[in-house]
């Protein structure tokens, strides 16, 4: 018996595709193209990149009133998928029953998802614009409450995205509220 010839499966090239040269004056002519049109590119570290309101930086905690948001429930460290989020719960005398005693983020842990900020029921822990920082050891890259907490008035442009963008899709559901912050969801629905 004699042996066949080549793969019976492979995809049979019509002559214009094996002509290789055809795909390589293309990508020159579009390289040629964009050499007249404005740079794009940014001469980062010594030029800094502002990023825009739906930017993933490194995830905060929003500070309203000299007291953080977060009421210590826990579900962003339970939807965090490299469990880089660890807290202590404490009691608090105040509407807000309870508040993290300890709060911190393993940034070399951390992978940007998002989950934290999608869970929380309080909208008080959002992604920032922060995206420049390094560590020079790992106890450098945990994150407290020190390096965490962030004034709302600063991460206004991040709520308000959030608020416009989410609430078309999961509004009916949950509502996010850039003002609010009831700590509950029977307060929720009693407010509301
Ligand atoms: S952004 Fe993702 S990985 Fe980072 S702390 Fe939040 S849930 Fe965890
Ligand atoms: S989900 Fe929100 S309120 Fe709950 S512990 Fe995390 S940051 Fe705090």
């Amino acid at each position: 018996m004699g042996i066949k010839k080549g793969n019976p499966d492979e995809r049979k090239l019509a002559w214009h595709h094996k002509v290789h040269f055809i795909e390589v004056f293309k990508g020159m002519a579009y390289t040629f193209k964009m050499m007249f049109k404005p740079s794009v590119t940014v001469e980062y570290p010594e030029e800094k990149w502002t990023p825009n309101d739906e930017f993933r930086g490194r995830p905060v905690l929003v500070l309203e009133k000299d007291k953080e948001r977060c009421v210590a429930c826990g579900l962003c460290a339970r939807s965090c998928p490299p469990l880089a989020i660890s807290m202590q719960a404490a009691e608090t005398d105040d509407d807000k029953e309870r508040y993290p005693l300890t709060f911190e983020i393993n940034m070399l842990r951390c992978i940007y998802c998002g989950y934290c900020e999608e869970v929380c029921p309080e909208e008080a822990i959002v992604m920032s614009k922060d995206y420049d920082f390094t560590f020079t050891n790992r106890k450098d890259a945990i994150f407290d409450k020190t390096k965490l907490l962030v004034k709302k008035e600063d991460l206004q442009p991040r709520l308000q995205f959030l608020e416009k963008k989410r609430n078309p899709i999961f509004g009916k559901i949950f509502k996010f509220l850039t003002v609010n912050n009831r700590h509950s969801w029977k307060d929720r629905a009693s407010k509301n």
